[in-house]
């Protein structure tokens, strides 16, 4: 398989430079070609502006998902962005890899996303129309390969528990999860996530180590996490209302979006470090 890892984390000898390298490390082992996108190491520019598009006249008013689709058509985008780009399309499986920040990703990394999913790339794909609403949540121009998270969190699982202060893990990773990798068509893994990291000690860490490297061993095997085809029935369209009498009645918000007719949804790797 080929594997994207796209790190985002200002220090190499942080402990998730570490449990990147253990990730690395297996996939080799495991005969995987492995490529890396180290977002601090690269310098990568985090934010969207005129400057990321050549193309637009000097005196042209920016219109951000316009430009990205006129540089995208033209192959114009900036070479930072386009390198980006043939790396997704090179990989079967993505994994994206950062510290839980103000219960979100890192800046550099949502700048990554902004400035490298671009539109008619990740978004603004398909046909419009009454039968479809565009290629996207399940489909677009990334179906057939599938994402995973690696996150690492100072919180407790407790705290990030059903009803933990925090929110549900999975509610919190679902503008991810949901939102940026399922939308262009990536099948979404459930996440790696290590609680308490800042509390870890070697000895918590080889066992973190071991069990990240047991999920790298089972990219291709793993269920991906069962979220719903926009364009496969259950929604209404153009409304995009999920279709009356579809999931339980008690359920409501981001698990709506998840199949519960006929699956068992995996569980997130929970991860507790002493
Ligand atoms: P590091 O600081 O590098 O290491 C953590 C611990 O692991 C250290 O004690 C280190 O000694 C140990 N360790 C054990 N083995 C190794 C090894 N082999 N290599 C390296 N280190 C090792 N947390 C939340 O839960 N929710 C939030 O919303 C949140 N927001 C944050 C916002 C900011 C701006 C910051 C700075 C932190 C926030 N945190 C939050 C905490 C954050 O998620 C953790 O600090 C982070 O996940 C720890 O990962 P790290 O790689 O930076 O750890």
């Amino acid at each position: 398989m080929k594997v994207l890892l796209v790190f985002a984390h200002p220090e190499p000898r942080s402990l998730n430079g570490a449990l990147r390298d253990a990730a690395v490390d297996e996939l080799k082992a495991q005969g995987h070609q492995i490529r890396v996108s180290d977002l601090y190491a690269q310098g990568w520019k985090a934010v969207v502006d005129r400057a990321d598009f050549p193309p637009l006249a000097p005196d042209a008013r920016l219109k951000v998902a316009d430009a990205s689709k006129q540089a995208f058509e033209a192959d114009a985008l900036t070479e930072d962005v386009k390198a980006e780009i043939e790396k997704l399309l090179w990989a079967d499986m993505l994994i994206v890899q950062f510290p839980l920040w103000w219960f979100s990703m890192p800046a550099i990394l949502k700048g990554w996303v902004d400035r490298v999913f671009a539109y008619g790339f990740a978004y603004g794909v398909g046909e419009h129309s009454d039968r479809r609403w565009g290629d996207r949540y399940g489909e677009g121009r990334l179906a057939g390969k599938r994402a995973m998270l690696i996150v690492t969190a100072g919180g407790w699982e407790e705290h990030y528990a059903a009803r933990g202060i925090n929110g549900p893990i999975e509610d919190l990773l679902f503008p991810i999860h949901h939102g940026i990798l399922y939308y262009p068509g990536y099948q979404v893994l459930p996440p790696f996530v290590v609680y308490r990291a800042d509390r870890l000690d070697e000895a918590a860490f080889g066992s973190i180590a071991a069990r990240l490297r047991a999920r790298m061993r089972t990219l291709s095997t793993t269920a991906p996490i069962p979220y719903r085809q926009q364009n496969g029935g259950d929604y209404l369209i153009p409304s995009m209302q999920l279709r009356a009498g579809l999931s339980d009645p008690h359920v409501r918000g981001f698990a709506l979006h998840v199949r519960d007719e006929d699956a068992v949804q995996p569980q997130p790797d929970l991860e507790a470090a002493g």
